[in-house]
């Protein structure tokens, strides 16, 4: 074997787990495996995951913090402005230095695939050639999954929608919008009807910004349900944001719901964005505006938590650690129970990998050799530590290491060490 990972506990709990990796694959998992490996880590007892998955992050606005200006009001609104004057300043090369760059915060941090959406807006599509370069580059040690993003607005963008088709004729992989951005409700319905047709005719995963407001009536994601069930796209579509449904009246969520459910759609929630931006026309009580993500759980929908930004035009935060957008999302959506944590958990990690449909994602026989050991026992723990992670492997090999964190105090007749780890 190349790599044998002895003594592991595993996510869903399992302890004292060996896993055999030979040719990038993970070949054997279980107690005690009677092989060897070139090379050998002890976990320990450590948590051993497979990696972090981002389901939605801007790329091509990532460490652009300050140019050309920062953000006054903190707003979503100022950023997307903000972000019209950056464009045309940009140029390839800064966009590649900037998402190389980010890409090597992600692999530190096990985080080793990213949906990524691209700004289709600029008729250059500078960004989207950037990208699509950086994908490839990036290509053995992390997944990129691009998404065409129409950040003005398919239809309030006279050349939006033929950028649209250039990108992902050039290859970008999803088709993206932003409904509740267009002119009027009636143009946001009918950009979902266009772009979801479009998506099915070329056989695309769709992921729009959907409903990314306060606004208790904006109900793009009732009519994104309807075209992903209509047109057969059930398991290949994502809403992202739907911070509206924290606003909407309860009668119409319980109807909701099961749409999105019989739909397929799945839901990605931006918890560091949507808690820092919205609810900023309310005085108090002041909205906390991410979607119910735990009504959406209990009705069987997909629910992962994105990243979305990283020091960009709408936020000056972040590192590229899905575990502080766990951690956020835990408390913003009062997530305290062992389930809901461990829910919480999953929405970094397996739930986007399935949302993005990533082929060989997991910890069995057969997969991809993609893992992280963790210094934590379990993954609540995991999310309270954002804890280190010791090591980071991608096709079975150590593409990071970190050493875990570590003082005691010596004092005069201080009794052994005492295991405070929790365990599920
Ligand atoms: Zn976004």
């Amino acid at each position: 074997m190349d790599l044998v990972i002895r003594n592991a506990t595993l996510p869903d709990g399992r302890q004292g787990i060996d896993i055999a990796i030979e040719d990038g694959r993970i070949a054997a998992l279980g107690a005690n495996l009677a092989v060897r490996g070139a090379q050998e880590i002890d976990a320990g007892g450590d948590l051993v995951t497979p990696p972090f998955v981002d389901a939605h992050f801007h790329m091509d606005a990532t460490l652009s913090y300050g140019l050309p200006r920062v953000n006054q009001s903190g707003t979503l609104l100022e950023g997307i402005a903000l972000w019209g004057e950056l464009k045309p300043q940009l140029t390839q090369e800064a966009l590649v230095e900037r998402a190389l760059h980010y890409c090597d915060w992600a692999v530190a941090r096990g985080l080793l695939a990213v949906r990524t959406h691209v700004d289709v807006c600029d008729d250059r599509l500078l960004a989207v050639e950037a990208l699509l370069h950086v994908k490839k580059q990036v290509a053995p040690w992390l997944d990129l999954q691009l998404v065409a993003f129409p950040q003005d607005g398919v239809l309030r963008s006279p050349k939006a929608f033929d950028n649209l088709k250039r990108a992902i004729a050039m290859g970008v992989d999803v088709v993206g919008g932003i409904p509740h951005f267009e002119r009027t409700m009636a143009d946001g319905a009918e950009s979902v009807r266009l772009l979801c047709e479009f998506a099915a005719e070329k056989g695309l995963r769709v992921d729009m910004h959907c409903d990314e407001s306060d606004d208790p009536l904006s109900r793009h994601i009732e009519t994104l349900a309807y075209h992903a069930h209509r047109l057969g796209l059930h398991g290949r579509v994502a809403g992202s944001h739907l911070t509206s449904m924290h606003s909407m009246d309860n009668y119409y969520v319980s109807k909701l719901l099961p749409l999105i459910r019989e739909a397929g759609v799945a839901a990605i929630a931006n918890p560091l964005i949507n808690i820092t931006l919205q609810g900023r026309h309310d005085s108090y009580p002041k909205r906390r505006g991410m979607t119910r993500v735990p009504e959406l759980l209990a009705a069987g929908v997909d629910v992962a938590f994105g990243h979305d930004c990283v020091m960009d035009p709408w936020y000056s935060l972040g590192s590229g650690d899905m575990l502080e957008v766990a951690h956020m999302g835990l408390h913003v959506a009062q997530m305290t129970g062992q389930e809901a944590m461990h829910a919480c958990f999953m929405a970094v990690t397996q739930t986007p990998a399935r949302i993005l449909g990533l082929e060989g994602y997991g910890l069995e026989p057969g997969c991809h050799a993609d893992l992280v050991v963790l210094d934590a026992g379990s993954t609540i723990e995991a999310i309270r530590l954002r804890a280190a992670r010791r090591y980071v492997v991608r096709r079975g090999r150590i593409v990071s290491q970190a050493p875990p964190a570590h003082a005691r105090l010596d004092l005069p007749g201080r009794p052994a060490q005492v295991d405070f780890r929790l365990r599920r």
